[in-house]
């Protein structure tokens, strides 16, 4: 049951905000729903989510005529952003957690809509292949702000995958200090099996798919 899987992400939620003295309300809980219809996006927001993370552009440009009535639904890009696709991503995301270039800041403010952005940081050589590396911030922040449409929130990352989510904690706390660093508040860390140590190190939206809807199917 779809219900019991979100208050079960809901209560370990809870449980990691309490421990770190945290209130659970100020973190994000974004559904990510790459891989599955846009029916089961439907379902999740008919049981109270709002917040959704989407990896393949194409794949969300077909299901967005399907949800675009969904009202407070926010669309966030979590996969690689495509400098040559700016225009479809700008009109069915509301946020863009991927931004890791100047050039892809500028063609997403050239498109003429409001964003809000994140930008992704590569903190590994295994973890993600996409993201800024954490030296290139200050000139990428600097190009972000001269964007007039797009609001810059935070940063976005990925460890590279471990069974032992305390193999993540390194990174999420990297990820912070780097925030904190550069005077940016959100941070968009943690996934369904280590989304207690991203809270603990900060986390202020994390992005869970299989703790809430199960299984993908393989590519
Ligand atoms: C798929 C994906 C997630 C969700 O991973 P789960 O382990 O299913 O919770 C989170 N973030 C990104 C960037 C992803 O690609």
């Amino acid at each position: 049951m779809l219900k019991e899987k979100i208050q079960n992400v809901r209560d370990r939620m809870e449980r990691a905000a309490a421990r770190s003295g945290r209130n659970a309300s100020g973190i994000t809980l974004l559904a990510v729903t790459k891989k599955f219809p846009a029916a089961l996006v439907r379902e999740a927001w008919e049981a109270g989510l709002r917040d959704f993370g989407e990896n393949y552009v194409q794949e969300f440009e077909e299901k967005y005529p399907l949800l675009k009535d969904l009202e407070g639904a926010r669309f966030h890009l979590i996969g690689h952003l495509q400098s040559n696709k700016t225009n479809v991503e700008s009109r069915v995301f509301d946020v863009i957690q991927t931004v890791d270039t100047p050039k892809l800041a500028r063609r997403l403010d050239a498109t003429g809509k409001p964003l809000d952005v994140m930008i992704e940081v590569k903190l590994s050589e295994e973890g993600s292949k996409a993201g800024a590396a954490p030296e290139s911030l200050s000139e990428l922040i600097a190009s972000i702000r001269e964007c007039g449409r797009l609001r810059l929130q935070g940063l976005m990352t990925m460890p590279p995958w471990s069974d032992d989510p305390e193999q993540s904690r390194p990174y999420f706390v990297r990820l912070r200090a780097l925030a904190a660093a550069h005077g940016l508040e959100q941070l968009s860390m943690g996934m369904s099996h280590d989304l207690e140590v991203a809270i603990e190190e900060g986390a202020t939206l994390v992005r869970v798919g299989t703790g809430l809807f199960g299984p993908r199917k393989k590519a």
